[in-house]
C-alpha cells in the first residue's frame, strides 16, 4: 500500500520541485486541470504589465520600439524545442480551431476531390465540426481502426495525437508513414501533446500540426495557438484566409495579395499583443526546464495515479464500475488520467467543492491532468483520497452537484 509519506518522499527528491514556485497556485486547491487551463506563471502578470506600459507610453510606436511586430515570431522560437520543430515552421496566433481550418483547407487543396477526409470518431468536437464545415467527402472511424482505414481513397487524415477524453496517445510516426505510403497527409492536433509528452515532429515525419497555448503551455485563458507546416510543404502552402499580416509586405499596402515567405503567410490579422506577452512569459519558463526531467516526472506521476486508482478499486466494491480509460503503456499515454464512471459529473462537482480541481467530460469521464511543472506527488495522493471519500460517502448525491454548470 502506498502512503502519503511515500509521496512526500518522492516530492522531496523531485528535481523539478522548485519549478512549482514559478506558478501562482490557487490556495487550498489541488489543481489537476492544467490539461484544460494551465496555471498562471508568476512572470505573466509583469509581462502583461510591460505590454500595458508600452501601450501607455509609446502607443502605436510600440509596434516598432517594443518589438510587438516580431513578438509572434520570437515566441515561435521558444515553442520550437517543445515540438521538435524549427522556428520557421511555426506560426503563433489565432485559435486552434482557426488554425485547423487553415491547415485542413491547405492540405485538401492538393488532394483530388474523390479522396476523403478521414477523421477519428469521438475526436474533440471542434476538430470534427471544422472538418464537417469544409464540405468535403468525409469518413470517420473508431481510433483503433484508423491505421487500417488509411488507404488510397484517403487524402487527408485529421487526428488528435493525445485524445482529450481517454488520454490515449497515437503512434505519430507509424500513422505518418502509413499516410505517406498511400499518398495521404495527416494534420495532427497537438492540444494535449505539447508540454505534455515528448514530441519530435521532424523525426516523426509530420507535415502539418496545430496546437493550443493555454493548456500544458500555461499561456493563459484563450492564449494564441500555433500551426506547424513542414518546410517541404511551405512553397505551395496556401492560406484560405488571406489577411494582410500574411502578406509579404503588410505595410506596403499593395492592392494585390502576395503571400509572405513560408509559414508566415498563415498569419491573418493584427496579433493580440497582451495575450502574446503572457504566452511569452510562460514559454520562457518552459525554456528553463530540462524537458527530459518533465517527461520522467510525468511517467512517475502517472504510475502513482494508476496505483492509487487500483487501490481505490480494491478498497470497496461500490466503485466496481470505475474504469481507467488511459492506457497503461507509457508510450501510449498523454498527461492525464481518465476515469470512466457513472455519475462522473456530480462526482467532479463534489470533488471541486472539496478543493480537488479535475474536470468532467460528458457523458461519463473524470479527468485528472498531471502537469509535472507544478503537480506534486502528494497532490495525486490527496486527490485520490478525496475521490475515495466522495464515492464511499456518496457525497456526489446532493442537489447542488446534480446540476451541470455551463463550463464543465
Ligand atoms: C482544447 C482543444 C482545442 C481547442 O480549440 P480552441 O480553438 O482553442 O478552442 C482543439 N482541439 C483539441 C483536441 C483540444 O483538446
Amino acid at each position: 500500500m502506498l502512503s502519503r509519506a511515500d509521496c512526500e518522499r518522492m516530492d522531496a527528491s523531485d528535481p523539478l520541485a522548485s519549478a512549482r514556485a514559478n506558478f501562482v497556485v490557487p490556495a487550498e486547491r489541488i489543481y489537476l486541470n492544467g490539461n484544460s487551463l494551465g496555471l498562471q506563471p508568476q512572470a505573466a502578470a509583469a509581462a502583461v504589465q510591460r505590454g500595458m506600459n508600452a501601450w501607455a507610453q509609446e502607443a502605436v510606436g510600440a509596434w516598432n520600439s517594443a518589438g510587438w511586430i516580431a513578438l509572434a515570431e520570437k515566441i515561435a522560437g521558444l515553442l520550437a524545442p517543445l515540438l521538435g520543430a524549427d522556428p520557421d515552421e511555426l506560426v503563433v496566433g489565432d485559435s486552434t480551431s482557426i488554425n485547423l481550418y487553415k491547415l485542413l483547407h491547405a492540405a485538401l487543396a492538393y488532394t483530388s476531390q474523390e479522396r476523403v477526409l478521414l477523421i477519428e470518431q469521438g475526436n474533440f468536437p471542434t476538430d470534427s465540426y471544422v472538418a464537417q464545415g469544409l464540405q468535403r467527402p468525409m469518413r470517420s472511424v473508431p481510433a483503433e481502426q484508423l491505421l487500417d482505414a488509411i488507404d488510397t481513397r484517403v487524402g487527408v487524415v485529421l487526428l488528435s495525437h493525445v485524445h482529450y477524453r481517454t488520454g490515449a496517445r497515437q503512434d505519430m510516426a507509424a500513422i505518418n508513414a502509413r499516410a505517406a505510403e498511400v499518398g495521404a497527409v495527416v494534420v495532427w492536433d497537438l492540444a494535449h501533446s505539447a508540454g505534455a509528452v515528448p514530441l519530435d515532429l521532424h523525426a516523426a515525419g509530420t507535415q502539418y500540426a496545430v496546437g493550443c497555448g493555454y493548456k500544458f503551455l500555461n499561456g493563459g485563458p484563450g492564449a494564441p495557438a500555433y500551426a506547424y507546416v513542414a518546410r517541404s510543404r511551405q512553397a505551395r502552402l496556401q492560406s484560405p484566409i488571406q489577411g494582410w499580416f500574411g502578406h509579404v509586405r503588410p505595410f506596403a499596402f499593395d492592392e494585390e495579395y502576395q503571400p509572405a515567405a513560408g509559414v508566415q503567410r498563415l498569419q491573418v490579422g493584427t496579433p493580440p499583443i497582451l495575450s502574446l506577452c503572457a504566452l511569452q512569459a510562460a514559454l520562457e519558463d518552459w525554456s528553463q526546464v530540462r524537458l527530459s526531467k518533465v517527461w520522467e516526472k510525468r511517467q512517475r506521476l502517472f504510475e502513482l495515479g494508476v496505483a492509487l486508482c487500483e487501490q481505490l478499486r480494491s478498497a470497496h466494491s461500490a466503485v466496481g464500475d470505475l474504469r481507467l480509460l488511459t492506457p497503461q503503456d507509457a508510450e501510449r499515454q498523454g498527461s492525464q488520467i481518465s476515469l470512466q464512471m457513472p455519475m462522473a459529473g456530480p462526482v467532479n462537482r463534489a470533488l471541486q467543492a472539496m478543493g480537488v480541481i479535475g474536470d468532467f467530460r460528458a457523458p461519463d469521464v473524470l479527468r485528472f491532468g498531471l502537469t509535472p511543472l507544478y503537480t506534486r506527488y502528494v497532490d495525486v495522493w490527496d486527490a485520490f483520497n478525496v475521490l475515495h471519500s466522495v464515492l464511499r460517502e456518496r457525497r456526489w448525491d446532493h442537489p447542488d452537484f446534480l446540476q451541470q454548470p455551463r463550463v464543465t
